[in-house]
């Protein structure tokens, strides 16, 4: 690239900071420059385009590829890419891969370089095509530069239209909704000029177009016209559509009327109304509903006409005779091959629908027809869409069977150019709902909230990330967070937390694997040990809530309860509990756990399966099965025997008392592994009594010599005793214990709790706090303050205690 244009480059970019952040960034990026005669469009290349590529925040993409590469540049770039370590791909678009990165690259010179001999190979390459002709029409008259189509944004009071060009954006976007323009200009006092036909600009058009109140303030006086031209060729380039509402241009363009189809939409809007209104169809979350009606009862005549390249044509003829001076034809073609002329129907001129081009004129019975240049709108053909896939209008078994479905799946941002257009178009020409539920699923946005972007550099890539932590952790994380209505703040810790959680299941199957030599006997659920009762009443309850949950979309709420379940419930505390069981050849208790630990482990798998389905399919095939794959196994459904309240509560003692030797054991800093002697007692006989029958596993788990006697017999001297709630646990303290350590663990512990019930009070003292967080959050938050509450009492028994001990 010549030196002084990389300077228009720096200056353009220089002035452009001053207007708006975001397109300097975008101009960094992308750092091309065009010449204006036969439209040289040309990229960074050699060294200055691989530092660019690399060195920037975030490659952008121009359209959907990375670079527009001139043909004749193609050579250098391939030997450039080449040696810097990408290899070609060989099939479909020109790209390159390397280990970091993909490279897509498009040519440019067939959409740029339209001389005659281009555009005629492009108009034979468009005739082949059913819908071919528009966009050769649009590019047909005069000597062929640039056409601009506007996109218009108003912004800062002014009427600023902005721009692009890229021939596969004719083809493939929408193109301009003028109506919506003209009202928009409307509502803000602009006056927007009016011209015939679309235009072409040439530089010095643009130039001298320039309002020069726009320019005072947009372009400073500095901007030299070779910059101030690099800036409007970039503008008039490749961005997408939607990102063009964040840039201000200051060239005007003129808007091309003509006279658009509309469907008179109000009559199909009412029973879409209706049919939200009386529940025949669900919006959820519900929140949505109210959205969705105040649009759909403020919702205006729809313009279904586009003048793009791809659409199916509308469906409307004119009579050449009868609307001689209404149809303007540009100059017939001067060679073979040429387009046909531009076409414009001008307002007033009488169309005649349908199905087919009619034979003969009514009024003047001529037979010279010329159809309707404009295409439907795309939402017009989706709005069909769960029919006319089913064979409609024919009354086909598909048809019958399937429509209304049941639920639709989809993102918001279409909940009306699509969601509500099929329910109109379905009640219309079916008589019925499309489908019963909406579910409107979350976007994800990065850690903070952002929308992800490649020019923001906040782009988690799936691809990435399922090759860090694995497809279901990724797949685990989206449905663990997706509360309704909630954009799902996507970090990579919690899909790193959640790949901690996969591990955690091979490891509680490589585990079960190991323990299941051995005879196993399937008696009767209430025939079982403690341990393999509590685990199927807990097993039936998560059944029950994951089922309650997924029926009514909480996809969040049914992850969390199998996260809780199989981390917490099964591999902290079962596969704790049943141990010894399986370890002792002549327990009379493995036969029944080995079952247990089976079924539970099989029925886990199917029900944790459609959140994480290729570890489940990968377990489930290494257990005892029927069956080839558990994708087609049914899914757990509860199971009334294995429902077990008094199981419940007896494990609710044990993880109370263990909770309380535990603590204990740390405040005298004894060893995990070192074996003590400890005492428990409740104050009611009957908790008592199933003390007495936890008695091997609180010994187990508590790793010592349990006592059960009653407080009163226990030691006077040197016993720490801890007491909650009726329960009574006591350690011995052994001589070498420093009592002032534990004195100060204590003291500390209890200065962690106060600060965690300061914040959790405060959090809850907060209206806004309250107003805005689900039920369930604060819910969370009570019990723990209950529960912090509970534990600061214990504590400061416990440090009278040692401050008596300590004769302080
Ligand atoms: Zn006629």
């Amino acid at each position: 690239m010549p030196s002084s244009t990389l300077d228009d480059l720096a200056e353009a970019y220089s002035q452009v900071s001053l207007i708006n952040k975001r397109l300097l960034d975008e101009c960094e990026v992308v750092g091309q420059t065009f010449h204006q005669k036969g439209i040289e469009c040309i990229l960074l290349k050699g060294a200055d385009l691989l530092s660019r590529l690399y060195g920037m925040r975030g490659t952008r993409p121009l359209s959907d590829v990375d670079l527009l590469v001139h043909e004749q540049d193609l050579p250098v770039i391939h030997r450039l890419l080449m040696e810097t370590g990408f290899t070609q791909q060989i099939d479909g678009n020109p790209a390159y891969i390397s280990s970091q990165s993909t490279l897509t690259l498009d040519l440019i010179s067939e959409l740029w370089y339209l001389d005659e001999q281009g555009l005629a190979e492009l108009w034979a390459r468009a005739r082949s095509r059913p819908l071919g002709r528009l966009m050769v029409k649009q590019l047909a008259s005069d000597d062929l530069l640039i056409y601009l189509v506007a996109y218009t944004v108003v912004h800062r009071g002014y009427f600023a239209p902005s721009f692009f060009t890229d021939l596969r954006l004719l083809i493939e976007k929408e193109v301009i909704h003028w109506p919506t323009v003209v009202e928009e200009a409307a509502r803000h006092h602009l006056k927007i000029p009016l011209y015939h036909g679309l235009r072409q600009l040439t530089l010095a058009d643009a130039r001298t177009k320039i309002p020069s109140a726009v320019l005072q303030q947009l372009a400073p006086s500095s901007l030299s016209e070779r910059a101030l031209n690099v800036l409007f060729q970039r503008f008039v380039t490749t961005q997408p559509l939607p990102e063009l509402g964040h840039f201000l241009l200051w060239v005007m363009v003129e808007p091309y009327l003509s006279p658009q189809w509309f469907v008179k939409v109000k009559p199909l809007a009412e029973p879409a109304i209706q049919a939200v209104v009386d529940g025949r169809i669900r919006l959820l979350p519900e929140g949505w509903t109210n959205n969705y009606l105040g649009w759909m009862r403020d919702i205006k005549d729809w313009c279904i006409s586009r003048q793009i390249w791809w659409g199916h044509q509308i469906p409307a003829w004119y009579c050449r005779t009868c609307n001689k001076d209404l149809i303007v034809e540009g100059a017939p073609a001067t060679a073979e091959n040429m387009p046909a002329p531009r076409l414009t129907i001008l307002q007033g001129a009488t169309p005649i629908v349908g199905k087919s081009a009619p034979a003969t004129c009514q009024t003047c019975g001529g037979h010279d027809f010329i159809r309707d240049p404009d295409v439907l709108d795309t939402w017009f053909s989706s709005a069909l869409w769960p029919f006319s896939t089913l064979g409609w209008p024919e009354q086909t078994v598909e048809l019958k069977t399937y429509y209304p479905t049941s639920t639709l799946v989809t993102g918001l941002d279409i909940l009306f150019f699509w969601v509500a257009r099929m329910i109109m178009m379905g009640l219309k020409f079916m008589g019925d709902v499309p489908f019963r539920d909406v579910y409107i699923h979350a976007l994800v946005r990065d850690a903070e909230g952002q929308k992800m972007s490649k020019s923001k550099g906040n782009v988690i890539d799936p691809l990435h990330v399922m090759e860090q932590f694995g497809t279901d952790a990724l797949r685990f994380t989206l449905a663990a967070m997706a509360s309704p209505g909630r954009d799902i703040k996507l970090a990579e810790e919690r899909i790193e937390g959640y790949r901690n959680f996969a591990n955690k299941i091979w490891n509680a199957t490589r585990f079960s694997l190991m323990n299941l030599d051995g005879p196993r006997t399937a008696n009767a659920p209430a025939e079982r040990s403690f341990p393999d009762r509590w685990i199927l009443s807990r097993l039936n309850h998560t059944i029950q809530v994951v089922t309650t949950e997924l029926e009514a979309y909480r996809f969040d709420r049914a992850a969390n309860a199998l996260y809780q379940f199989i981390w917490h419930e099964y591999c902290d505390w079962y596969l704790e509990l049943i141990k010894p069981t399986l370890q002792n050849p002549a327990s009379p208790d493995a036969p029944g756990t080995r079952q247990t630990l089976v079924d539970t482990l099989e029925t886990t798998m199917r029900l944790l399966h459609p959140f994480m389905p290729f570890l489940t399919e990968e377990i489930w095939q290494t257990l005892p099965h029927q069956g080839e794959s558990i994708v087609v196994q049914k899914y757990p459904t509860t199971e009334a025997t294995w429902i077990a309240p008094e199981m419940d509560q007896r494990f609710t003692l044990l993880e109370q008392t263990i909770g309380l030797v535990r603590s204990s054991r740390m405040l005298l800093n004894y060893p995990p592994g070192q074996q003590i002697t400890f005492y428990v007692a409740h104050d009611e006989p009957m908790r008592q009594e199933h003390l007495d029958q936890l008695r091997s596993y609180l010994a187990h788990l508590g790793r010592g010599t349990v006592d059960l006697t009653p407080t009163t017999t226990w030691p006077t001297n040197n016993l720490l005793r801890l007491i909650t709630e009726g329960l009574s646990v006591g350690i011995v303290v052994a001589g070498d214990v420093d009592l002032n350590k534990a004195l100060d663990r204590l003291l500390k512990q209890q200065s962690e709790q106060t600060k965690e019930m300061d914040r959790l009070e405060g959090k809850l003292r907060n209206q806004e706090f309250t107003a805005k967080a689900p039920p369930e959050v604060i819910t969370d938050h009570q019990d723990r303050l209950v529960s912090l509450r509970r534990d600061q009492a214990m504590l400061a028994n416990s440090e009278q205690q040692l401050r008596a001990m300590l004769g302080t």
